[in-house]
């Protein structure tokens, strides 16, 4: 492989984090006694975290100053302003709202927009967003392309909507019966697939005909802005900044996790143009989070958030990030190891159902590929699959979802090629193994997202 196609580290390291190297036993001990669950191991047992990239950025010098800059004043505080300012700089939106996270903002919109029995369709279900439109009486129903269901399809833009699925969705069920589309960038348990700017430009259209309002799930949106510069065509002159403003010129507001692409460790927002839903949620929010100029975070955390965005729509930055994980995809393919293709923009997703064939979905291999990818190397990653889907709230049947798959998701700027290399040298090993690996069953099974407490032992 030739080094020379991933980008060198944009950035010098100024402060160090000294990580625990463990034993095989120690880590086989460590695994038992989290019922086999990556969620339950303590991150000072992990050696290479890649459970997540929420939450665990690095954040820069200037984000760090930023924190001493906090005010921390109950309303009004200038952090406040300065993020709302860079949020309608960046995205182009009229009203901001900020929540403690993600979910905060989504628990606002859902409540908001949706009314029981209205359908909440969306390109694949993410496990917070699709919790509170059904807390909410909403019916989530996916209409990403079908191609986004098959692992081994290397195609781009996998994200997309279906636009034949949602127009017989309105069709069928009226379009007052929509609460909104739910349009993601990017397509997180999809594999991180992008949404191209040609299919975000379309479901405006198809939706302004109905008068259906958009809202993006923005999470990864400089991810997938990243894609469009290098994937879709009349994009390649264009900066991040430019490609980040059209996108979300398609929509009507949106809801934001700023553990992810905003490069800081807490905070979410919730954005609208619409004036009469920003006075809701200005109400709303004062219950939930806080007042509607801090709405759960402090000061200092909006100012780190501000200039994170800032920072995140630099080019050098993104390229590195999305180059990371390709790097990882490649050496995993070199291998032959299955995953999702394309590589997505913020993880490497295993394919556990080619990894492992010799497991039933029900004797959850990606749970057990990813407790045995620990006890191997110390790397921790996490399931999304059968587990994670959860079970149906009428039937109580498992969610069967198509892709059963392990997520090594890779924290922003925090770990270099070469730990990369031990993360990979790891899966190639397993996967020469891979007979070896044991299903499980469940010995407590949560009732609500269950994936974050279950307990499991070896069959
Ligand atoms: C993380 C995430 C959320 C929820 O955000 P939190 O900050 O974790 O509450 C919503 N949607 C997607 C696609 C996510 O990845």
């Amino acid at each position: 492989m030739n080094m020379n196609q991933y980008p060198a580290e944009p950035f010098r390291i100024k402060a160090v984090e000294t990580v625990k190297m463990t034993t095989r036993e120690e880590r086989i001990a460590a695994i038992k006694a989290a019922g086999y669950n990556t969620f339950l191991l303590n991150s000072a047992d992990v050696y290479i975290d890649l459970l997540t990239d929420s939450g665990t950025n690095a954040m820069s010098d200037r984000q760090w100053a930023g924190i001493m800059m906090g005010d921390e004043a109950y309303a009004g505080s200038r952090n406040f302003f300065h993020l709302e300012e860079t949020v309608r700089e960046l995205f182009g939106f009229r009203h901001i709202v900020p929540t403690h996270q993600g979910r905060g903002a989504e628990n606002l919109l859902s409540q908001l927009a949706i009314k029981p029995g209205q359908y909440v369709p969306g390109n694949m279900y993410f496990t917070t967003t699709r919790f509170h439109q059904e807390h909410n009486g909403g019916i989530f129903v996916d209409i990403i392309r079908d191609e986004a269901h098959d692992a081994s399809l290397n195609i781009d833009f996998k994200g997309d909507i279906d636009l034949n699925k949602l127009k017989k969705l309105i069709e069928e069920k009226g379009a007052e019966n929509i609460a909104y589309v739910c349009l993601a960038v990017t397509v997180n348990l999809a594999g991180g697939q992008p949404v191209s700017m040609k299919n975000m430009r379309e479901v405006r259209a198809l939706c302004n005909a109905y008068h259906i309002k958009v809202f993006f799930d923005a999470t990864r949106c400089v991810e997938n802005a990243y894609f469009i510069k290098v994937k879709e065509s009349g994009y390649a002159d264009k900066s991040i900044r430019e490609i980040v403003f059209e996108m979300f010129s398609y929509a009507d507001g949106c809801t934001m996790s700023g553990k992810k692409d905003c490069l800081v460790n807490i905070g979410g927002f919730l954005c609208m143009n619409d004036d009469d839903l920003f006075e809701s949620a200005k109400e709303l929010v004062v219950v939930y989070e806080g007042m509607p100029s801090y709405g759960g975070m402090a000061g200092r955390d909006m100012e780190a958030m501000a200039i994170g965005l800032k920072e995140s729509v630099e080019f050098e930055y993104i390229e590195h990030r999305v180059m990371q994980v390709r790097y990882l995809g490649d050496r995993l393919k070199e291998a032959g190891v299955p995953m999702i293709e394309p590589a997505g923009g913020h993880a490497i997703f295993i394919d556990a159902r080619r990894f492992c064939p010799h497991l039933k979905q029900e004797e959850f291999p990606a749970q057990s590929l990813a407790a045995n990818l620990y006890v191997e190397s110390g790397v921790r990653s996490m399931e999304r699959g059968i587990v994670s889907a959860g079970r149906d709230k009428i039937t109580g049947e498992h969610h069967r979802p198509k892709l059963e798959t392990v997520r090594l998701t890779l924290p922003r700027r925090v770990y270099t090629y070469r730990h990369l290399d031990v993360v990979a040298d790891a899966v190639i090993e397993l996967f020469k193994n891979k007979e070896k690996i044991k299903g499980l069953k469940f010995i407590y099974e949560p009732k609500q997202l269950r994936f974050f407490t279950a307990l499991f032992e070896e069959i």
